[in-house]
């Protein structure tokens, strides 16, 4: 038996999330078993507590997008018994049965290894927000960003992708400039060490001219809609955007006028489908140069009992930074 939060939809379309024990038989076909130790809250992880927002198919279900644990069982020649590793994307929690769980059965393919130096507690802390957070700053590099070309802008920055990619930055030496719409989380963004907050009215409309002056050097953008729009109109000639997120929206009401006169760039995220060797780059790259004391002031703890709530909390946008959860 294991225990699981299982969400189950009513005959009137309903669904409810409760903890439940469930017999080893009730777990999907895979070729690893996962004693899980620790999952976390993510957007997503929201939408798929509550209705599903259109990922899930089908119920009784297990949500939970990301999972950290020791291998019970393997029929995978990778993987053994015993090896730590870490999950996250390939729609687990959402068309499969996720990390909300005491035990996960799973594809070896989805895994990583757990990276040197991290625990599962610090690699849910990261979870798919920061990993995520980190896929954004490889982009970015990869289009020229270093810190020498100038501010940074992070957008939803007290949320989960919002706060590892303050932390991220700011150890790396970046000047980081936070937007966030709840001033009372200036400290703790400072704290991970974001130069200057925005406050998120200043951005969160479009602006009448299509170019404004050049003041970013690029940004990680977790909100998209209008926010989005109006940075493209103010990064510098050259740079980039990491586009992650939708917490604002998923129009784009923008021109092409940014992208012919200032020849920036708009770069896609998706770290759900992203290929292994760029997950276990950006593992890496997370356990090296994300400062661990700055990811436990990220750390809000919680239990199976508690992600109902949790996950009602962070689509109203009131969750700020990771939350853990020890589903033992
Ligand atoms: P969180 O809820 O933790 O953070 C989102 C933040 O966005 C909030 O904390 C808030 O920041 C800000 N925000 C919320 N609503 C609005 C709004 N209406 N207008 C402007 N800002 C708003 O979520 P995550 O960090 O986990 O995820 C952020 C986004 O990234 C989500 O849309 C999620 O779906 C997406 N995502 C995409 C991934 C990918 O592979 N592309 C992977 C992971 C996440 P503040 O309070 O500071 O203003």
């Amino acid at each position: 038996m294991f225990r699981a939060l299982v969400v189950e939809k009513d005959a009137a379309g309903a669904t409810h999330a409760t903890v439940q024990n469930l017999p080893d038989d009730r777990l999907p076909p895979g070729d690893v078993t996962v004693a899980v130790e620790y999952s976390t809250l993510n957007y997503k992880d929201g939408l798929c507590l509550g209705s599903g927002g259109g990922m899930v198919k089908t119920w009784p279900h297990v949500p939970g997008i990301d999972l950290a644990g020791t291998i019970l069982t393997s029929d995978h020649p990778c993987y053994g018994a015993g090896d730590k590793v870490v999950l996250t994307g390939w729609r687990v929690g959402e068309v499969q049965w996720g990390g909300y769980a005491q035990k996960a059965r799973v594809n070896a393919d989805w895994l990583v290894p757990l990276a040197p130096g991290m625990t599962t507690r610090q690699a849910m802390a990261v979870g798919t927000a920061g990993f995520t957070a980190m896929l954004a700053l490889l982009a970015l590099e990869d289009h020229g960003l270093t810190p020498s070309k100038g501010e940074v802008l992070v957008t939803g920055a007290a949320g989960g992708v919002g706060s590892v990619a303050v932390a991220l930055l700011a150890n790396l030496g970046y000047r980081v400039a936070a937007v966030t719409g709840r001033p009372e989380t200036e400290a703790y963004l400072k704290g991970l060490g974001a130069s200057r907050i925005i406050p998120r009215a200043d951005l969160a409309e479009v602006s009448k001219r299509p170019l404004e002056s050049e003041t970013w050097a690029g940004c990680i953008d977790a909100v998209g809609g209008a926010m989005l729009a109006r940075v493209l109109g103010q990064l510098q000639h050259g740079a980039s955007v990491a586009a992650v997120g939708l917490a604002g929206g998923a129009a784009l009401p923008t021109s092409v006028v940014p992208f012919l006169l200032r020849g920036i760039n708009l770069l896609g995220i998706d770290s759900v489908t992203c290929p292994y060797p760029q997950r276990f780059r950006a593992w890496s790259r997370i356990a090296s140069d994300l400062p661990l004391d700055k990811l436990e002031a990220m750390i809000r703890p919680a239990t199976l009992a508690d992600l109902p709530a949790l996950g009602a909390a962070i689509l109203q946008g009131g969750v700020q930074g990771r939350v853990v959860v020890d589903v033992n």
